[in-house]
Parts: structure tokens; sequence; C-alpha cells
């Protein structure tokens, strides 16, 4: 087939000295995405990055799909290769993008000519080949200004590559290289799309699920699992910490005041993601809050549900409309999964009026009711680990 994908680095190229290791790991994280669909040569030459398929049944479809979900790619083609030969490159143009120069009505050829050996420059190399396709295709015009379709020419150190236009990649850094932060995931819309947003500055996540059994459902934790899976595509394996979260919830319904039953779970929430924190080395924690969405996302409660916690608290959807959210949420895949009806451990006991402007002394001295210590080392007790994988 002669078919390669050619992936362009993004802000990797920004990084100056680190640039290396952001691009080994860039290349590391593409290997392990590739695994599942054949033998592929990956490598990175001027900015570029080959994945060359190395035998027959690899599935290059998917592959470039794939790829197009690693964090660290600002765009990516598929491109044929055929020897440094301005004829070569002419058929190979012709019979690649056939389809494509049938269907357009205006093109162009832009020539980029890394090889300084290559006998002509890159502007007589795309007259050369747009003369001979103008000819084979009598219904294009040319237009250098708009065109349809660009035909690609890139003369390179091993071969000539042809494609057509590229599609944008993920954008973002490569995981790993941002270390790693504890993300917290509900059932919900907006904490699938946070965790997305963090992944997408580089950072491994470790994600923890709050549970309550009986109060939530068995169907609740398998939506949970799935909206993990679904994230594995951008944010690569994971593993999800599943806490029991019942005993915690019973105590604060028999011994606090229900206007504060939210406020003071979620203070719990915050301790428990601490503690994972430190067992896996994460240096923050992430949440899906936004900020006035309910009673405990105001400034006043965020304050307040922050105060346990000494590591910084990444919120990144904290100044999106629930619009703004869904639109990601769409465009990763986890919407049709987050709005199954299934409830949420916050969803259980949750207080008629709920307090908005709550004071910290007040929800510390409400607390001093509970075992913190205790309630807190049971629930890390019983946190049960599932790796989450394609
Ligand atoms: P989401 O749509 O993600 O559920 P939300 O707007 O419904 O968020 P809340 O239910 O108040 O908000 O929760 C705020 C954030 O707290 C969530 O985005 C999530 O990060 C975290 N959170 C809530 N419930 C859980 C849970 N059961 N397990 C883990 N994290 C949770
Ligand atoms: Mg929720």
């Amino acid at each position: 087939m002669n078919e390669i994908i050619l992936l362009k680095l993004g802000e990797v190229v920004l990084k100056g000295l680190n640039r290396r290791s952001f691009e080994d790991k860039l290349l590391s994280n593409i290997r392990r995405r590739l695994q599942h669909y054949g033998s592929f040569n990956v490598y990175s030459k001027q900015s570029t990055i080959y994945v060359e398929p190395q035998k027959g049944g690899c599935d290059l479809e998917g592959a470039y799909a794939a790829c197009r979900q690693v964090f660290g790619i600002i765009a990516a083609t598929r491109a044929r290769f055929c020897p440094k030969d301005k004829d070569a490159i002419f058929h190979c143009a012709k019979h690649y993008l056939d389809a494509e120069l049938r269907a357009a009505k205006t093109f162009k050829v832009e020539t980029k000519r890394a090889d300084k050996q290559f006998p002509m420059n890159s502007m007589e190399i795309s007259q050369y080949v747009g003369g001979l396709l103008h000819e084979e295709y009598p219904h294009l015009k040319v237009d250098v200004h708009k065109p349809e379709l660009c035909v690609h020419v890139e003369v390179r150190e091993k071969a000539a590559y042809v494609h057509g236009p590229s599609q944008p990649g993920a954008g973002g850094l490569p995981i790993g290289m941002g270390g790693t932060a504890v993300s917290l995931l509900s059932g919900g819309i907006d904490s699938p799309v946070s965790s997305y947003m963090i992944a997408k500055r580089g950072v491994q996540l470790e994600l923890v699920h709050f549970f309550s059994p009986p109060y939530t459902s068995q169907q609740a934790l398998d939506k949970v699992k799935e909206l993990a899976k679904e994230l594995v595509p951008w944010c690569g394996r994971m593993t999800l910490h599943i806490v029991p979260f019942t005993e915690i919830q019973e105590a604060i319904r028999r011994d606090c005041p229900e206007e504060y039953f939210t406020l003071i779970m979620r203070r719990f929430m915050m301790r428990l993601a601490e503690r994972v924190a430190r067992r896996t080395g994460a240096k923050a924690l992430v949440t899906g809050e936004s900020l006035g969405q309910v009673a405990s996302q105001t400034m006043d409660a965020l304050a307040v549900s922050d105060a346990v916690c000494s590591l910084p608290v990444l919120r990144p959807v904290i100044g999106m409309d629930k619009q703004e959210i869904v639109l990601i949420s769409r465009k990763i895949g986890t919407f049709d999964t987050s709005i199954l009806p299934f409830e949420d451990c916050c969803t259980v006991f949750t207080p008629r009026h709920p307090r908005t402007h709550p004071v910290l002394e007040d929800v510390v001295g409400f607390e001093s009711a509970l075992d913190i210590e205790g309630l807190t080392q049971r629930a890390v007790d019983g946190i049960e680990r599932v790796t989450i994988n394609l």
C-alpha cells in the first residue's frame, strides 16, 4: 500500500531544552496506543512523527483514528510515499488522490522540500506536478489562495510523501509529562470532561469514585466504569479507586444538620481523594465543579471544601456553562453514558435547603460530632482498585 501516517507535534516543539523528553514520551504513548492495530515503526524527524506499518495486516484506519486521540499531536494525515522522482510524485498524487481530484473544482499543489539535494526547488515541484495534474483533470482550476483541494508534496530524506488536507489532532501535551493528579469521577457530565481537560495538559490521572450501596446501585457503578473506559483513548490506562462511602453518608445524616449534608460529604470526598493522592504520588485533585451550578459550588462552599486538603484542587470547568461542558462531553464521547439515569451518592440524602454561604467554623463545629479519623480510615481500607484499559 505504501501508505503511512504523518503526525505533527503540537506544543511539544516549544519546549526548548526539554523537547527531547517530551518527544520521547509522546513516541512511547503513541507506540502503546497502537499495540491493538498491528506492528508499526514509530519515529520522529524534523517535527514530524512517522507511523509506518511494518507488515501486512495492520489496521491503518484504526491506527489513524487512535493517533488523533493522543495528546501532544496537533494534526494528522495519512500519506502515500514514493521514490523521490518528479514523475513518480505525479503518478503517486494521481492514484492516491484520484477521488478527491475528481470531486474538487479548484486545487493547488504545495510542496515542502526538506531534502535540499533534490534537483528542483519547492516551487518547481509544485508547478511540475500541478501542471500534469491539470492536464489529467481538465475540469480543475488552479486557485492558489483558497483551493478546494490542496495536494501536499513533501520531499524528505527517505522518500517523497503525497497527501491531502490534514485533520486536527487532540492537541495538548503528552500524558505523563505533567505528573499525576487524582480526578474525582462521578457519573455526571462534568467530571469526565474535567478529567479529559486535565489529562490534555499532560497529566496522568488516578480516578476516584465514591459509591454508597445500597443507596446507589451496581448499575450506577457500572456506568462510572464505562465512563472511565470511554476516557482511556484520551487519558491512557488508568486505575479507578472505588471508595465505599455509605458509612460516612449515614453518619453525616445521623449527626449533622441537614443543610450541611452535602458540604460535609464533599469535605470527606476531598480528604479521601487526598489520601489516594498521597498513596499514588499525585500532586493535585481534579473536580468537575462549575461556579454557581449547585449550592455546593458557590465560592464560600468551595472554600469550605478546599479547607480540608493541602493539595491544589484543579477545576477546569469552573468558568464554563453547562452547554459548553456538554459540547466537550459529546466531542469526547462520554455524553450518552453520562445521561443514563442512575443515581449518584450526591443525589441521596440531599438537603431540601442546602447552605450556599457556609462559614468554615460552623462546619468544623458540626463535624466534631463525627469520628472523622475512623470513618476516613475505614473508607480507605475498603477501597477497591480496578485497572481501566481499552
Ligand atoms: P458531575 O456532572 O460530574 O456529576 P455535578 O455538577 O453533578 O458534576 P456534583 O454532583 O455536585 O456536581 O459534584 C461535583 C464534583 O464532585 C463532580 O464533578 C466530581 O468531580 C465530584 N463528585 C461528585 N460525586 C462524586 C462521586 N460519587 N465520586 C467521585 N466524585 C464525585
Ligand atoms: Mg454529579
